[in-house]
């Protein structure tokens, strides 16, 4: 199996509630490892940029008010497979979809307050990773 990295965050509602150890636990449990990590709280145009893609989307502007409201933690995860095995840790995107033993299960508030971004794929991951940290802050 190939070794991977993905791109990770801890959203607001989590950072809020003083669960972030908890959520990189069961990141680190999955066969995650940690090789960058910071606190940093988004602007609502750097939350516009990295959801660009919902731009159309009618919940647009709730979820870049929501990432925007509170610090978030940024990582870079990297293990076998990563970026599936991030997505499976994380579980679906709305909680009541979300299988038992996930993140998202165990942790997330509703569909917007979800508690963990993660790449969904190769080039989201490469395009997130490069945009979070410069090459001096990931010690693989
Ligand atoms: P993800 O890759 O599982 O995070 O899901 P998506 O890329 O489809 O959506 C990005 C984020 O937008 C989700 O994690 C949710 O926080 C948010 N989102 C998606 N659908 C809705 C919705 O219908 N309402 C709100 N408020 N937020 C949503």
């Amino acid at each position: 199996m190939a070794i991977e990295r993905s791109f990770s965050m801890i959203k607001p509602d989590a950072v809020r509630r003083n669960i972030t150890g908890a959520i990189t636990t069961m990141l680190e449990e999955a066969g995650l490892r940690i090789i960058a990590c910071k606190r940093v709280h988004m602007s609502k145009s750097q939350a516009e940029e990295f959801y660009a893609v919902h731009k159309e989307r009618p919940f647009f502007a709730e979820l870049t008010e929501f990432m925007s409201s509170g610090p978030v933690i940024v990582q870079i995860l990297e293990g076998e497979n990563a970026i599936a095995r991030n997505r499976d840790i994380m579980g679906a995107t709305n909680p009541a979809e979300a299988k038992a033993g996930t993140i998202r299960k165990k942790f997330a508030l509703s569909l917007g307050e979800n508690s963990i971004h993660g790449s969904d794929a190769a080039a989201t991951a490469a395009q997130e990773m490069a945009y979070w940290f410069s090459g001096s802050e990931i010690t693989g």
